[in-house]
């Protein structure tokens, strides 16, 4: 299992792009007009990844003016 696990709130994203233009290897906007974890899976209306190396989550996470990306390290929720 890896340590960190990166999951997005997706009824509560505004659409402003912010993570996409922070860490864009992870994510993209969707059809749909909000943004989507890419290679993540689909859990009720949320998105989850896990991942050895949180890369830039940790500053997408802090700048989403929606508060709707979340990491956590080894199980606990650090944002
Ligand atoms: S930064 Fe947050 S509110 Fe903005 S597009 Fe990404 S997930 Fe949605």
């Amino acid at each position: 299992m890896a340590r960190f696990k990166v999951m997005i709130e997706r009824p509560v994203c505004i659409s402003c792009e912010s993570c996409v233009n922070i860490c864009p290897e992870f994510w993209e906007m969707a059809p749909d007009g909000f943004s989507h974890l890419k290679d993540s899976k689909k859990v009720g209306e949320n998105e989850e990844r896990e991942v050895d190396d949180v890369s830039c989550n940790n500053d997408a996470a802090e700048n989403c003016p929606a508060t709707c990306i979340h990491v956590y390290d080894n199980g606990k929720r650090i944002i």
